[in-house]
This record gives C-alpha cells, structure tokens and sequence, in this order.
C-alpha cells in the first residue's frame, strides 16, 4: 500500500519547496470516508511574488537558454519517470479526488502521455518566411509568452497539468501553478517528480491555497504573460477580468452541457458503453462529461430500458475498491447535485433508475437516469457536475440541432449514426468545440485540440494546437537590398 511519503505543506518555488510566507496551511480529506487526509500550503500574495520572481529569473537563466530539443528531453525523462510512478499518483489521486483507482490510473498514464507528445514537440514549432517587398526577408520567430499562470480545478488535476503546463514548458515559459484547494498532492507529487527528473529551477513553481487568495494574486499578477484556466464559468469571468487589467491573453476552459445525440439507425450495441460511461466517469465531474443524452423517437425506448438496466448495474463505492462510481469531491458538491435531484418530479422529469450508494461517511449521490425533460428544463440546462443524465426525445435532424446547439455551452458533442451524409452535416452544425462521431471522448484525445465556444471558454488546449497559444509570434523584416 502506497503511503504519502512528502511533506505536503510545502510549496515549490524557484526549485526550493518551502512553507508558505505566512507559514498557514488548509485541510485535505478524503471524499470516500471524510477523515482527514493531509495538510498543504495555504499560498498568499507573497508566494506568488515569489514564485513569479522564480519563473523570471529561470527564463534569464538556466531554463531560458536551454535548446528546444533539450527541453524536449526534459520532458521525456519527466514523463518516463510519471509512467513509472503511476501506480502511486493512481493512489493519491484516488484518496484525494475520490476518483476509482483504474480511472485514477488512467490520469496518470494520461499526464505521461501529454508530456511525451510535447516532449516530442517542443523542437517543431516553426516559423515561417514571407515573400515581401524586393530586397527584404521577412519572417516570423514562435517566442515562449515568458511567466504562464496556471490554475486549475480538482476533477482531472494531472490530465490538466499534462495539457496546460506540459506544453507551455515545451515552448519554453517558465510556469506558476495553482493547484485546487480541494485536491493537490498530484500536482505536488507530479512537481517532484520533475524536480527530481532534472526539471531546471524555476521552470516549474506550484502554490497551493485559496482561489480567491493564492489563484486571485496569480491571476492579477503583473509579471505573469498568459493566464490558462479551468474551472467553473463563475471564476472564469473573473479571471478574463484580471487578464483584461493587465491586457494579457487567457485561454478559458470553462464547463459543458455536452449532449450525445442518437439516430434511429445507430449502432446501439456500440453506442450504449460510451452514453453511460460519459456521464458517470469521474461520478460526473467532468466537463466533457455527456449530461443530455438525445434520443429519436424511434429508438428512446430500447435506449432508455437498456441505458436504466446499465444504471440499476453500476457499483457506487471508495475509489480504493475501484468501483464504477465513486464519491463526489466534497460535501458543498454533493449539496448542489442534491439540488438538482430535488427537481426530479417537476414538470414532467422522472427518475428512470438509480443503483444503492454506501451507508455511512462518504460524499455519495446516487448516479441517476433522467427521463421525461423537456429541453428547457434545468436539468437539461444546467451543468450538475455530478452522475445525472437527462434523456431527451427529438423527431428529426433539425430538432436534435435545435436541442443540441440550445444551451448556454459548446463543450464536445456526440453523433451516433450510420448514414455518412447525416454524421457530417451535424458536425459542421453543431456549435461546440470538439463533435465525435460514433464515439465519444475517444480515450482522453491529447492529440485533438480541445476547447468550447459560448459559455464554455475559448482558446484551445491539447495537441499542437495549444504550441500555439503557448507561444507569441514576432514578425522580423530585413532590409538587405
Ligand atoms: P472553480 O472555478 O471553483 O475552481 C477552479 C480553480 O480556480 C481552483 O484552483 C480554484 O482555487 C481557483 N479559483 C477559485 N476562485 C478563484 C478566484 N477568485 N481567482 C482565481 N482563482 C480562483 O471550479 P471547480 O468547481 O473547482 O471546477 C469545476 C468547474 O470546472 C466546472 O464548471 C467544470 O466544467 C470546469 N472544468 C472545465 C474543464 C475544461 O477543460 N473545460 C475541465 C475540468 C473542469
């Protein structure tokens, strides 16, 4: 059995871990049985500072003057040695997130993964030449931002780590990350880790705490270049804000109402693992999680019955037990998904199936089937961020876009179909960031560019699209007669 075998109050800043300024420090507990499972650093204005001075002084300094494929090779030690220590974070991340240990294990295969990918990038983002006037070359130089601020929730700590600060170090900034409050030794664990496998001083600092004390200084920090954040809308907004004041570009991966849409001639047999799955992975705390499941009319009550006898199956327990569901992060989630159960019996929604949950401590919700919403419901509105899917019937093509495209969010999308002509048409309308076609989520994807539209952020993450955001273009033109 693994152990938590590091001090977990301190904060990593300029390659030194350290207490926090003010020396306070926050409580973590475990979301399977609420004991207390460890104290980290509760980070302030000051460790900011700090940390910020860090990252500078790696950029004018070991760091900055590494080649791109040198920082390519860093990142592949880094990633072998998480391969190598997944079972461990699988652990961690299982205690601290309450996730079931195999999806934990997953994560963290996922965050070696992403390293790797942009280890492998990090010496091909070229610029380019441009024919210009006679007698002048122009052409353009990708440059690191400098200092990126990094602040991310507790629902995929390391798969987030893996796509945010894995490609901004590729292309060489020096990072400053805030982890959640309510889950953080991954982004501990993962930061020694890369210490430990040559990771030069500073390139990487973490500072744990409040977001609205340690998150709200980095992202209203001066020194910082580029703000990447995922999180809620709410904070999102706040965080655009700040980058505004200090006219900073911020990439927003915010929430989802993500819908997973089924024809009448779909292959339900392949179909139904992916509707489930997406909706009860990570207990529903997942922004890509599919929370509307569109079903035509032809096909809503085979699906129906066959997705209920799925839910009445699953087993609800501890992530150490690696069950399918595990518990929600903390007992203010489990509040506001009790909420929108509440709603169940309004206005024509119904309970279709729920399985038992465990007795006793635990932040349990019972993963439930929605039946009979309309698509104006809340239910069908609002992200829950917990185990809850909403079936909604639709007669013909344009009434699925319709539903689909009619939320506030534009996440990922689902289609499920055989007729080729259908499939494309839906992709090239539906209004969101990513569509899958008979499939959905696709194992993680951390070489599909990833990111919404509307209410669900903007700029993208994930594969070598996120170089880009990673990076500032500087255009030179010389005169040479
Ligand atoms: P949250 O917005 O409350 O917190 C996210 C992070 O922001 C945390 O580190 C938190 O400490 C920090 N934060 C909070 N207040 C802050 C402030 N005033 N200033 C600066 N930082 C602050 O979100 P959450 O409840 O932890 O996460 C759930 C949300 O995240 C959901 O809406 C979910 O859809 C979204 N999410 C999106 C993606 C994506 O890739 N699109 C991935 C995971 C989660």
């Amino acid at each position: 059995m693994p152990t938590i075998d590091f001090d977990t109050t301190l904060m990593l800043v300029g390659g030194r871990w350290q207490p926090g300024a003010e020396r306070r420090t926050l409580e973590l507990t475990d979301p399977s049985d609420e004991t207390p499972l460890a104290r980290i650093a509760r980070g302030g204005a000051a460790d900011v500072d700090a940390a910020v001075a860090a990252a500078q002084a790696a950029l004018a300094g070991d760091w900055g003057a590494l080649d791109a494929a040198e920082r390519g090779r860093v990142l592949m030690r880094i990633s072998a040695a998480v391969a190598a220590q997944a079972d461990t974070l699988a652990w961690l991340e299982a205690r601290d997130v309450g996730k079931p240990l195999a999806q934990a294990r997953a994560d963290a295969l996922a965050l070696a993964r992403y390293l790797e990918f942009y280890a492998g990038a990090a010496d091909k983002v070229h610029g380019q030449t441009i024919p210009f006037v006679h007698g002048t070359t122009a052409l353009t130089i990708r440059e690191p931002h400098g200092v990126t601020g990094h602040i991310v929730p507790w629902n995929y700590p390391m798969q987030i780590i893996g796509r945010s600060v894995g490609a901004a170090l590729a292309i060489g900034n020096a990072c400053v990350l805030k982890p959640a409050e309510e889950a953080c030794l991954t982004a501990l664990a993962f930061a020694r880790i890369a210490v430990d496998a040559g990771l030069p001083a500073g390139a990487l600092n973490v500072v744990p705490g409040l977001g609205e004390e340690a998150g709200a200084a980095l992202a209203a920090h001066a020194g910082v270049q580029h703000l990447s954040f995922t999180g809620s809308v709410a904070v999102g907004r706040l965080i655009q804000a700040a980058a505004a004041r200090n006219v900073v570009p911020v990439t927003l991966e915010l929430g989802g109402k993500s819908p997973q849409i089924v024809f009448d001639d779909a292959d339900l047999d392949a179909a139904l693992p992916f509707l489930v799955k997406a909706g009860i992975q990570n207990a529903g705390q997942t922004c890509s999680a599919a929370s509307r499941i569109l079903l035509q009319r032809g096909v809503y009550a085979q699906v129906a019955e066959r997705m209920a006898a799925r839910y009445r199956a699953l087993r609800v327990g501890p992530a150490l037990a690696d069950p399918d569901v595990g518990p929600l992060i903390s007992a203010r989630q489990r509040e506001i998904v009790q909420g929108y159960l509440a709603l169940i019996g309004e206005r024509g929604a119904e309970r279709l199936a729920q399985p038992e949950v465990p007795d006793g401590p635990g932040y349990w919700v019972p993963p439930t089937l929605v039946g009979g919403a309309d698509a104006a419901h809340r239910l069908a509105q609002e992200e829950i961020f917990g185990p809850v899917q909403v079936l909604i019937p639709f007669a013909d093509e344009a009434e699925a876009l319709r539903i689909a495209n009619g939320t506030d969010y534009g996440l990922v999308a689902g289609v499920w179909t055989r007729d080729g002509s259908r499939a494309l048409r839906m992709a090239r309308a539906l209004r969101c960031g990513q569509v899958f076609i008979n499939d959905y989520g696709a194992g993680g994807g951390v070489e599909l560019p990833f990111g919404g539209v509307k209410r669900s952020g903007h700029g993208r993450e994930k594969g070598f699209e996120a170089l880009y955001g990673f990076s500032v273009l500087k255009t030179v033109a010389i005169r040479h007669g």
